[in-house]
């Protein structure tokens, strides 16, 4: 579902030179549940972010379901980007002054469905998530595990075939940690999503179907 071969990516300002993914090749398949880890600045974020075509490589090639994305334009990797995949992070980038419902319908506004569809989707994402008696919050309003199930929702929304998460439970306790990591394995075991996920937390990856670890920029394990 996502090939990534030799990739490189190096960050260039007019005083230094980071190479922050170093030649690193990887085949996730479909329905695979994989996650990342490795220490602070090794590359973990960097390779998402290539991985969710959020940022292009300096060298080697990404492929997602199949297709060679290097001749897209930026329109057609914006709407391909927002068919295929899901994106989750640590600190929720949720909308504060939108309802939880508004922030979950926000990925459908690229699309040509109607209101009542949008919000048809995201009351069906919001129960999904266990929140269907939060939809008129704002997020404020929420616990910080209520607010990474509205994000998980806003990232299901469209039935993306991939999740890409950044430490989804970086800002949360065990008990809510672990809310949010079974929402995840049950998503991927019952609707076949692609998930990769970067933690820091040794007991989550190894929920996973398979552990990747990096050390400045390159795959150790
Ligand atoms: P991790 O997610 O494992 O903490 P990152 O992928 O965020 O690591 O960063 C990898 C390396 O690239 C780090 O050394 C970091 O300082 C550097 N880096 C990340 N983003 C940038 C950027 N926009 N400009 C310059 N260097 C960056
Ligand atoms: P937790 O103990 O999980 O952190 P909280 O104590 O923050 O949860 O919240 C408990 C419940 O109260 C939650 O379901 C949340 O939706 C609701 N809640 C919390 N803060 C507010 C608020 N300012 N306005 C309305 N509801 C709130």
């Amino acid at each position: 579902m996502i090939r990534l071969q030799n990739i490189e990516k190096v960050y260039r300002t007019d005083t230094v030179e980071t190479l922050a993914v170093n030649g690193i090749s990887l085949d996730i398949a479909q329905g695979e549940f994989l996650s990342i880890m490795g220490p602070s600045g090794c590359g973990k974020s960097t390779l998402l972010n290539i991985m969710g075509l959020l940022d292009e490589p300096s060298k080697g090639s990404v492929r997602i379901d199949n297709q060679d994305i290097s001749h897209f334009s930026d329109r057609k990797l914006a709407s391909f980007r927002n068919q295929k995949l899901g994106f989750i992070f640590q600190s929720y980038h949720l909308i504060n002054d939108l309802q939880v419902v508004d922030n979950v319908e926000l990925p459908l506004l690229y699309r040509n469905s109607t209101a009542k569809e949008r919000r048809r989707l995201a009351e069906a994402a919001l129960e999904k998530v266990g929140l269907s008696n939060r939809l008129k919050h704002f997020p404020t309003q929420l616990s910080g595990g209520q607010r990474q199930r509205v994000a998980i929702a806003r990232a299901i929304v469209g039935s993306p075939q991939i999740i890409l998460a950044d430490e989804p439970t970086g800002n949360l306790d065990s008990v809510m940690g672990n809310e949010i990591m079974d929402i995840l394995i049950n998503l991927n075991q019952r609707e076949g999503t692609t998930i990769v996920m970067v933690t820091h937390d040794e007991n989550m990856a190894h929920k996973t179907h398979r552990l990747v670890r990096l050390f400045d920029g390159s795959q150790v394990q």
